[in-house]
């Protein structure tokens, strides 16, 4: 199969070539034809399927060759994504789909100037790939009206409604036009994602590209356990040990990614982290330098965990695990793509027992255990399994305690990973489901 035969139009076919893409990806086999045909769609489809382009291309093509020119301040297709970062992501990925194309593209967020992206909207954009809050300001504005609108994608559904946008896919919804095309994806459906798919969606297609809630395959994972305490030190030493190159490292709190680049860099490591504190300019920068290998490490909180594409990205290492479980498999499919091989390491203390078992029940997996000489710890890991079971230790053998902290390192001031700090937006289990009738939005 080509994706002539899906019968994507010359232009695209062009900028695919220039792309290096070949052959369709099961995703875009799949999606490419449906939404050509006008079919609404809910598709679950691994990070690093190639999902973008399943939506993206047939979607180009629409607006090319049906409906009228975009008038003032509107958009003819719309594409909702989580985070800053999957927006600007996303965004470049359409436009260089679109080069050939006489279609115009943009990207609108929150954490930069509203004005710049009131001006740009004047005149129109075919394609606006948009955050859901910054959406919503842009409306109440006037300066985007949604009349025009043909299709809306959401992109990352799930993970929309984690980070609590469920009253702002409400409003939203609100403003749409009644006949449009939906497009729904996300890497995982819970049973919220299902419900809300059944309110926005007309008789839509179910695309279903790998079985539910798995990892990619092409990921090696395993589980080092170890004492919270310890985690920083082991970090270095496995990455001493391992040689990493380019790793890309979660963290469950915005004091833990702070607190994990500090020690990295007090060590000489060239490490960089980016959160939801942060300014979206200094989070771009590093990620983009993290792109460009100019960091070596870079510590993240949930943020960063999906959408984001680094090519060749060799290995992820979950210094504390997520608290939602799906987030799990977002975080590790940022290696492993498009076919390539990569390893996910998580550093596992005692406190996140449930949370390995959570990950195991819903990964259908067992993960290979692999202790570190000199780092087991004192507070053993009880035994898990995917079926969702904790074993609790039958009984702990005593160890003799050396004198001068056991040959522990002094690693200085360590915010404990499970030290309380503000919860980051993204790891908030939030599992509301839209409701279309509420009332004011909740300011953020
Ligand atoms: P996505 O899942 O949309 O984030 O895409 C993951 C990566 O796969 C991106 O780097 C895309 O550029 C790349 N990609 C998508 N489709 C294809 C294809 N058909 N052939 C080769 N690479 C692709």
């Amino acid at each position: 199969m080509t994706f002539a035969t899906l019968g994507l139009i010359e232009p695209l076919l062009r900028a695919l070539e220039t792309l290096g893409y070949q052959t369709p990806t099961p995703v875009q086999a799949q999606a490419i034809p449906a939404v050509l045909a006008g079919r609404d769609l809910m598709a679950a489809a691994q990070t690093g399927t190639g999902k973008t382009a399943g939506f993206a291309l047939p979607l180009l093509q629409l607006l090319t060759l049906e409906g009228p020119k975009v008038a003032a301040n509107s958009a003819r297709a719309l594409i909702l994504c989580p985070t800053r970062e999957l927006a600007e992501q996303v965004h470049a990925s359409v436009a260089e789909y679109a080069q050939h194309l006489p279609l115009t593209t943009y990207a609108v967020y929150g954490g930069v100037s509203i004005n710049p992206q009131m001006m740009k909207l004047r005149k129109g954009v075919d394609i606006l790939v948009a955050t859901p809050g910054r959406l919503i300001d842009l409306f109440r504005q006037n300066a985007l009206k949604l009349n025009q609108l043909q299709t809306l994608v959401l992109d990352e559904a799930d993970r929309m409604l984690d980070l609590g946008f469920s009253e702002e896919l409400a409003n939203i919804y609100r403003m749409l036009p009644k006949k449009r095309q939906t497009l729904l994806f996300s890497a995982t459906f819970s049973d919220d994602i299902r419900l809300l798919a059944g309110q926005m969606l007309n008789d839509p297609l179910s695309i279903e590209v790998s079985p539910r809630n798995v990892a990619a395959n092409t990921v090696k994972q395993w589980v080092v356990p170890v004492d919270k305490k310890r985690k920083p030190e082991l970090f270095v030493h496995l990455m001493r040990k391992g040689r990493w190159k380019q790793v890309l490292v979660f963290a469950k709190t915005r004091n833990g990614v702070d607190a994990l680049v500090d020690k990295l860099q007090g060590l000489g490591i060239n490490a960089d982290g980016i959160h939801g504190d942060k300014p979206q300019a200094t989070r771009q920068r590093a990620l983009d330098r993290f792109k460009a290998s100019d960091v070596q490490i870079l510590v993240a909180t949930d943020v960063a965990a999906r959408g984001l594409d680094i090519e060749d990205l060799p290995l992820v290492v979950n210094f504390d695990l997520p608290i939602v479980a799906e987030d799990y498999i977002h975080r590790i499919g940022r290696t492993g793509r498009a076919g390539n091989t990569g390893e996910a390491i998580s550093l596992v203390c005692a406190d996140e027992v449930n949370m390995l078992s959570a990950i195991e029940m819903l990964t259908r997996q067992t993960l290979t255990r692999k202790m570190e000489p000199d780092f087991e710890p004192e507070h053993r890991v009880p035994d898990t399994d995917a079926s969702g079971q904790v074993v609790k230790k039958p009984k702990k053998p005593k160890k003799p305690k050396a004198s001068g902290g056991g040959g522990k390192r002094n690693l200085g001031k360590w915010v404990d990973s499970g030290e309380v700090a503000p919860a980051e937006p993204s790891i908030k289990p939030v599992r509301k489901v839209p409701v279309f009738n509420t009332g004011p939005r909740k300011k953020k």
